[in-house]
């Protein structure tokens, strides 16, 4: 199977090689997709995680084992084109830059690939235009 798997490294793991240890004990592929440590030490690391699911659920206990923080990324956010108005402000809350707004149109673009639907950016829409993926798929 395949799936993203999303890490928060408190400070004092945050130099233990967990990415070394997911392909030597659990023989999984992987893909880092974002890291990065800010100003307080907390390290992120978001993977696209390729392997059998008994060996990624291992994984995944042994990474918690560890004191770090392990989930698979759930679902997306969908932006309505219809509400957004490309203010920006939801560029300003997503850590990964799934969000962002560049020259020359300077339109919100959304990069699902990237999002690890931690819904940061919904609160801070003022015209509502983000839902939660999941949200959509179950037509609520
Ligand atoms: S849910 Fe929003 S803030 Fe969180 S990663 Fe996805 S686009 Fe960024
Ligand atoms: S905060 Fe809302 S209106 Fe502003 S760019 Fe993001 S989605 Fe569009």
């Amino acid at each position: 199977m395949k799936t993203k798997l999303f890490m928060k490294f408190p400070p004092n793991v945050t130099n233990t090689p967990v990415t070394y240890q997911l392909v030597k004990k659990f023989d999984l592929k992987f893909n880092i997709l974002k890291a990065e440590i800010d100003y307080n030490l907390i390290g992120i690391i978001l993977y696209d995680i390729e392997g059998k699911a008994g060996n990624i659920s291992d994984a995944m206990d042994y990474v918690r084992s560890l004191g770090i923080e392990c989930d698979m990324a759930p679902s997306g956010i969908v932006v309505s084109e219809t509400l957004c108005n490309d203010c920006g402000l939801c560029t300003s809350v997503c850590a990964i830059n799934a969000l962002s707004i560049s020259g020359p149109d300077w339109k919100l673009s959304y990069d699902a690939g990237k999002c690890i639907g931690c819904n940061q950016c919904i609160p801070v829409c003022p015209t509502r235009a983000i839902t939660h993926g999941l949200y959509e798929e179950l037509g609520a």
